[in-house]
């Protein structure tokens, strides 16, 4: 099987935000005397969307549920205002996306963050150019761990699941990626995303 088209989680794969987002969530939070610490971001709440987030902060400490929409617009701000000031374009991730654009691959990125982050993080990184689609969690139903934002891709480019190769970071995305049929890549750090580690896994598949 031909691996034709690359689909990349966002957040730990080409952008290193889980900072970011920890950073932006307390800010929004600390309004209201509630802080999540480093390791249970980690642990629990990275790689879902703030909705998600916040629901579980109601059922284990009582963050009244009146304010998720509210505190659901200040988080997204707060991410807004952090990555302007420190996402930058990465020379291996330009590189990387640049290289198989030019070898036919299609691309796209798949992302539980909301649409105007995608698309500013992508902007400010320089990444944009070289991508066919963005895939936010407006633009589903149910964000990962369901596979939906996936199979939307998948069905927009024309290819089938065993014809793209996913790179996911994180339990959530990689339940997401497994449903979905595609094949992995699992991805430490953004510093493993380069164009030699990706043909490599590209490789592995296809001789398979
Ligand atoms: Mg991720």
């Amino acid at each position: 099987m031909t691996i034709k088209a690359i689909l990349f989680d966002m957040d730990g794969v080409l952008i290193e935000a889980k900072d970011w987002h920890y950073d932006a969530l307390n800010r929004a939070l600390a309004h209201f005397g509630y802080t999540i610490s480093r390791e249970s971001h980690l642990s629990t709440f990275d790689g879902l969307p703030t909705r998600e987030k916040l629901k579980m902060l109601s059922a284990a400490r009582g963050l009244p549920e009146g304010l998720h929409g509210f505190m659901n617009a200040l988080k997204q701000n707060y991410t807004l205002e952090i990555s302007a000031m420190r996402c930058k374009p990465v020379f291996n991730h330009q590189y990387a996306l640049s290289k198989l654009k030019a070898e036919g691959y299609r691309l796209a990125v798949c992302s539980n963050s909301v649409r105007q982050s995608v698309e500013t993080m992508m902007k400010l990184s320089a990444l944009d150019p070289y991508l066919d689609m963005l895939v936010s969690n407006e633009d589903v139903a149910k964000g990962k761990p369901d596979p939906e934002m996936y199979l939307k891709a998948m069905d927009a480019l024309g290819m089938k699941p065993e014809e793209c190769l996913i790179l996911e970071d994180n339990d959530h995305g990689i339940q997401a990626a497994i449903a979905s049929g595609g094949h992995l890549m699992k991805i430490g750090v953004p510093d493993d995303v380069t164009y030699h580690a990706i043909k490599a896994r590209v490789a592995e598949v296809e001789a398979a």
